[in-house]
C-alpha cells in the first residue's frame, strides 16, 4: 500500500490533517483524516470504496494512527 497524497492544511486555529491511500482493490481510496482543534479533536478512517468496505475492516486496536486492515 503506497500513500498516494498527503496533505496538511491549517484552518482558524486547528489544525486538520488528511492522508489519503489506495484502497487493496485500486478502485477507490482509504481516507484518515486527523482534526486538531482545540475543544474538538476527531479523528477517522474510513474507505472510500465500497468493494473494500464490505471486505475489510479497521483494526484500531493500536490507534487511530497505526490503524491495520484486516478481512471481515
Ligand atoms: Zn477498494
Amino acid at each position: 500500500m503506497s500513500i498516494s497524497q498527503i496533505s496538511l492544511s491549517r484552518a482558524g486555529s486547528g489544525d486538520t490533517e488528511r492522508y489519503e491511500y489506495e484502497c487493496p482493490c485500486g478502485e477507490g481510496k482509504i481516507i484518515e483524516e486527523h482534526d486538531n482543534i482545540p475543544g474538538f479533536r476527531d479523528h477517522s478512517v474510513f474507505f472510500r470504496c465500497d468493494k473494500c468496505n464490505e471486505k475489510y475492516k479497521f483494526d484500531l486496536s493500536k490507534g487511530v494512527r497505526g490503524w491495520e486492515l484486516v478481512e471481515k
